[in-house]
């Protein structure tokens, strides 16, 4: 799920995200991120009905639905637990939010809704999987687990430019995601690097609120469809900057403008914004599934019917095969349907009771 990389609040200098801080002095609801939400007699636990690898939010709602249906999930979450929401900060999307919520209380509660039902939650990275046949075998952190059926949920991560400055700003202007911290930018100005359909989409969106958009491409033809070319290059806020590369980003505590290369000339210069939204791409964790599931062309895992795979028992949820969308709440959607599909599948084939996961 493609949340946003930080959100700006009126530009206010936010919180650095991801720390397990609390806004406004509140106990942490379920334990920091780092620190296993588990039980001394759980530890030990390597046996399941159903491992979720992935702990964002269609990890954790896929957690919380196996664990009312009696399957005692583990979680695998991955030491960047909680996905891309551990790095967004204000979250004004999600339903039930009407003031908005930061994006790391928000999993902190999703953690703490699937361990109150008894889902093992630990923080460890799947670095191999077996899924040549049942009970299916994933390695994490030197241990070696086991389950009937296993839900992906291993999300997708934007890919960003790699500069120092880059990841100090995220959060104070810089972010992946327009949709979730757009709205922060009204009557500012806003830097998209990119060429692609993402890029483009993001750029349209952001003319909602910006003051001008600056599209910043490092070469001089775009990637991205012709449907979505035409309406970026014929908008009257959007302005394209060619040939060039950001090479740096400025700002003490807010983002205050870029560094440009001309990748022609090699010039340089400044320009100044409020606000950079990356929109390279973004890259599906799929590497240590890619023997055992299809994926596209892209990397992202291909569905069969609802949300299986072609290897019975494994499942798929959120934005690991879902580039479309990437929202929090289609994650968390597609978290249930995994959940619920597997567990019709294990009662199918008598490793699991009648289904239960759609019980209130
Ligand atoms: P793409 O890979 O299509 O485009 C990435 C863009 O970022 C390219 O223009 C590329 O430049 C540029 N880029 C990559 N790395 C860097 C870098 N380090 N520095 C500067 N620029 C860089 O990714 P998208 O996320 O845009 O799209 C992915 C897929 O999803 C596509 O198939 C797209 O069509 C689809 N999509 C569809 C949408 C829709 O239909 N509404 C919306 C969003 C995505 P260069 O061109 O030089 O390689």
């Amino acid at each position: 799920m493609s949340q946003g990389m930080g959100g700006f609040g009126g530009l206010k200098p936010l919180q650095i995200i991801g720390d397990g801080a609390q806004p406004d002095g509140e106990q942490p609801l379920a334990a920091p991120v780092g620190s296993p939400v588990t039980t001394p007699s759980e530890e030990g636990r390597t046996e399941a009905k159903v491992i979720i690898v992935g702990s964002g939010p269609a990890g954790l709602t896929a957690a919380i639905y196996a664990a009312r249906a009696n399957l005692e999930p583990i979680v695998l979450g991955g030491y960047e637990a909680g996905g891309q929401l551990m790095i967004t900060s204000e979250v004004e999307n999600f339903p039930g939010f009407p003031e908005g919520i930061q994006g790391p209380e928000l999993m902190d509660r999703m953690r703490a809704q699937a361990a109150r039902f008894g889902a093992l939650v630990l923080d460890v990275d799947v670095e191999r999987v077996d899924f040549s046949r049942r009970a299916f075998r994933l390695w994490a952190g030197g241990v070696e687990y086991s389950a009937q059926a296993v839900i992906v949920a291993t999300g997708a991560s934007a890919m960003w430019l790699g500069l120092e400055n880059e990841t100090r700003l995220r959060g104070r202007g810089v972010s992946a995601c327009a949709t979730c911290d757009g709205f922060f930018f009204r009557d500012r100005k806003v830097i998209v690097v990119g060429g692609g359909d993402t890029a483009l989409e993001e750029a349209l969106f952001l003319t909602k609120y910006a003051s001008e958009v600056v599209i910043v491409h490092r070469r001089d033809q775009l990637r991205g469809s012709r449907i979505m070319q035409d309406r970026a290059l014929a908008h009257p806020k959007i302005r394209f900057v060619w040939n060039s590369q950001v090479i740096d980003v400025l700002g003490d505590d807010h983002v205050t403008g870029v560094r440009l290369r001309d990748t022609v000339t090699g010039e340089e210069r400044d320009e100044p914004t409020d606000g950079l939204f990356v929109a390279i791409g973004h890259r599906p964790n799929t590497d240590v599934f890619r023997d055992w599931l299809e994926v596209d062309s892209k990397g992202y895992l291909v569905v069969h019917g609802g949300t299986g795979t072609r290897v019975e028992g494994v499942f798929v949820a959120g934005d690991v095969h879902d580039h479309r969308y990437r929202q929090a709440v289609t994650a968390a959607g597609d978290g249930c349907r995994a959940a619920i599909d597997a567990e019709r599948w294990l009662a199918e084939h008598g490793l699991a009771e009648r289904a239960t996961a759609t019980a209130w």
